[in-house]
């Protein structure tokens, strides 16, 4: 073990080959130190622990340059999603329009007003930034943007039901991927949680007969990734409302999603969050990364009196939304207010692409990569169905269209494929079914198409060689 030990080449010795060898990125010579010190570490705990470890310089010199690409590369990775889910949350969640974009660039470029109150020259709020947008978009008397809806959800059940009770149905006790979970939230926040109804039907009996004076509010909860069909009931919004409002209790809704326009898919409709704050509720929260389009936000809309309350907890500041996702809000606030949202917005338009759009697109695409065929690939044009995700219209299917490519003929089964694509130099992610690969078109950007033709073409020579 010693003599192999022994064998192993020195720092200084593996940093000269390094440099004189390897065509390394840029990188800080501290770094190639430490992460030749890293492999030479590893490899000895390898032959220490008995392992047949491979020492020869080219393999040692192999693992540092991969771990140099590591540190020096981004794990950030830009990708396409070729996934026909529109809000992944593991994909970022929703894509930026062209003007979020703009205003994102020009927030990270320099400084910003970004709490400084340009007509008295005095420190102002961020939150002044959208509050009124937010407000003339949906009627809300007044908003308070947050992290993420997770902290928006938080901060509402610390500031107004801590040592308290909320009620909330045994249907509406949600976990949204991720952890995040409606009880663990309660829980976190002070807050007490009473669960009323059965997991089908919930009646306003339930709700009523679970008030004690220990109570602060009544709670709808988006059941953002399921839905509860057949012998099912929850209460009309307005009954909800109306029974907080008789017994002096705070009405919640936490959206979820939150669409800022109306969206009816098959037959679908997902309530919008002005239909919300016309139900009455004294507090709504959503997402701003989901429907909305815009980058990761947690959006607070209700009664003044209330939100005064929010804006003074301590709590906030632990909170509070960074300048470059504001940017993006204000940005794709800005999209709704001025009009065309539908469009500028991808992800609303991408939920909204017409069938015979589609159609064009999937057949445009299989035309470019019909050139395969010639090398034994089979490309077809073919229907599918995309989804909503992010907690919006559970359960609701999209029609759409794709491309099915099988490249077994040539040796490239499905699972093959689809990690070729997954793990090349600008990732495209995608779906298998039946053992083929699926290209869904829904959620392709500009440029793509050749992308996706050029990985092809990429997978064939690899499998050549
Ligand atoms: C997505 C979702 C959340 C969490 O929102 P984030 O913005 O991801 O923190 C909370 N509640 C519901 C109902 C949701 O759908």
């Amino acid at each position: 073990m010693q003599d192999i030990l022994r064998t192993i080449p020195s720092v200084d010795q593996l940093l000269l080959r390094a440099q004189a060898d390897l065509e390394l990125p840029a990188c800080q010579r501290q770094i190639l130190v430490d992460a030749i010190r890293k492999i030479i570490e590893s490899t000895r705990r390898e032959i220490l622990a008995g392992a047949k470890a491979d020492v020869t310089l080219s393999r040692l010199l192999q693992l540092v340059e991969k771990e140099v690409q590591l540190l020096t590369g981004r794990n950030l990775k830009q990708v396409i999603n070729a996934a026909g889910i529109i809000i992944h949350t593991g994909l970022g969640r929703a894509p930026l329009s062209s003007r979020a974009k703009t205003a994102v660039e020009a927030a990270m470029a320099g400084y910003s007003a970004l709490e400084f109150d340009l007509q008295q020259g005095i420190r102002g709020e961020r939150n002044k930034i959208v509050e009124e947008k937010l407000c003339a978009l949906t009627g809300a008397e007044a908003a308070l943007v947050v992290n993420n809806n997770a902290a928006a959800v938080l901060l509402v059940l610390s500031t107004l039901a801590a040592g308290q009770e909320v009620i909330i149905s045994r249907g509406q006790l949600v976990e949204i991927g991720g952890a995040f979970r409606i009880p663990e939230v309660l829980r976190q926040s002070g807050a007490c949680l009473v669960e009323v109804g059965t997991t089908n039907r919930t009646h306003m009996a339930d709700y009523a007969e679970a008030i004690t004076p220990q109570t602060a509010g009544i709670m709808k909860v988006h059941t953002s990734n399921y839905r509860i069909v057949g012998f099912a009931a929850q209460p009309e919004d307005a009954q909800l409302v109306e029974l907080a409002k008789e017994r002096s209790l705070i009405s919640i809704n936490d959206l979820g999603s939150g669409t800022l326009l109306p969206l009816e898919i098959n037959g679908y409709q997902e309530q919008s969050v002005s239909e919300a704050v016309n139900a009455g509720f004294d507090i709504i929260t959503f997402s701003g990364d989901k429907l909305l389009g815009g980058g990761q936000a947690g959006i607070i809309l209700g009664k003044e009196k209330y939100l005064n309350q929010l804006k003074k907890n301590h709590l906030l500041r632990a909170l509070r939304m960074d300048k470059l996702c504001l940017a993006a809000l204000e940005g794709t606030l800005q999209d709704y207010i001025i009009g065309g949202a539908e469009t500028e917005v991808p992800v609303q338009y991408m939920l909204r692409i017409k069938l015979e759009e589609l159609q064009k697109r999937a057949v445009n695409l299989t035309k470019m990569l019909s050139p395969l065929i010639q090398f034994g690939w089979k490309v077809e044009t073919i229907e599918l169905r995309s989804w909503a995700g992010g907690g919006a219209l559970p359960a609701v299917e999209l029609q759409g269209y794709g491309v099915c490519l099988c490249a077994k003929q040539i040796g490239l089964n499905a699972s093959r494929l689809e990690k070729f694509f997954r793990e090349r130099q600008l990732p495209i992610i995608v779906r298998i079914h039946n053992d083929k690969i699926v290209i869904d078109v829904r959620c392709l950007m500009s440029g793509d198409e050749n992308e996706i033709f050029a990985a092809c073409q990429e997978a064939g020579k690899e499998i050549a060689e």
